[in-house]
């Protein structure tokens, strides 16, 4: 399967809107950073993970052109603002796309995006079927699991989708999910900073620390802010840690 990291940048993007951090921003291509996203593409199945605000753009660089299933990690707006952009993909169909995950985010998106659901849905706007998910799942020829992880205080899910684990935003992988990522051949986990600690996200160095208790051969490191230089990083880090970069493709 292709993999495509649509975007690998933190929260606020790299660099920041309003020059904040911008002494700190290297000119290496690698290293500006639009909101972390995921295209998944098999044989049969389209799959998207998140959608931030640059969705638009990201989806026009990537070439991503239909949509089987929309997995959703969280609800923070960095991940789910480009929603509203997803209905180009159903606007002449008319028909639905497959939103997965937990009960509570997709709750939450639900009272965020009040105007896409419900009978007076708003003519032409995106047309999501919201689908709780606590256990594997199939997409066309793809197999799909969600991984509960902490992000801080809230629950919120990374995905297995086949060989590959994608868990961006995460402070804890509980002992209960490490089952649900052994054995994958690629890995792909946020990683926010160098050195000070964050409440809701692993650094770069508690993220090595995690990669290496684990048995997965192959890391890519997402979510990453302006500080994060690649080819520093890369020149530090194991072989098998390197950081993604915006419409990187890896094929599984
Ligand atoms: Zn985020
Ligand atoms: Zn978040």
């Amino acid at each position: 399967m292709r993999v495509t990291f649509l975007g690998t940048g933190t929260s606020m993007g790299v660099p920041v809107a309003g020059g904040f951090g911008a002494s700190s921003v290297s000119r290496d291509p690698r290293d500006t950073r639009t909101r972390c996203s995921l295209w998944v593409k098999t044989e049969q199945a389209s799959i998207l993970v998140d959608a931030g605000p640059e969705f638009r753009l990201q989806t026009l660089a990537s070439g991503l052109s239909s949509i089987d299933a929309l997995l959703l990690t969280h609800e923070h707006m960095d991940h789910v603002t480009g929603i509203d952009d997803l209905r180009s993909f159903n606007y002449d169909s008319g028909s639905s796309i497959a939103c997965y995950s937990s009960a509570r985010i997709l709750d939450s998106i639900q009272h965020r995006f009040d105007y896409l659901f419900g009978s007076d849905r708003y003519p032409g706007s995106t047309h999501l079927e919201c689908i709780p998910v606590e256990k594997t799942f199939d997409v066309h020829d793809t197999v799909v699991t969600p991984i509960p992880i902490l992000h801080g205080g809230l629950p919120i899910l990374g995905y297995r989708v086949n060989d590959l684990v994608y868990l961006t935003d995460i402070s804890d992988l509980p002992d209960s999910s490490r089952h649900l990522v052994e054995g994958a051949k690629v890995l792909v986990l946020g990683a926010l900073r160098w050195g000070d600690g964050h409440p809701s996200h692993l650094t770069v160095e508690q993220a090595v620390e995690l990669v290496e208790s684990l048995d997965v051969p192959e890391t890519y490191f997402i979510h990453m802010n302006g500080s994060v230089d690649t080819q520093k990083s890369h020149d530090s880090l194991p072989e098998s840690i390197r950081l993604a970069h915006d419409q990187q493709v890896l094929w599984i």
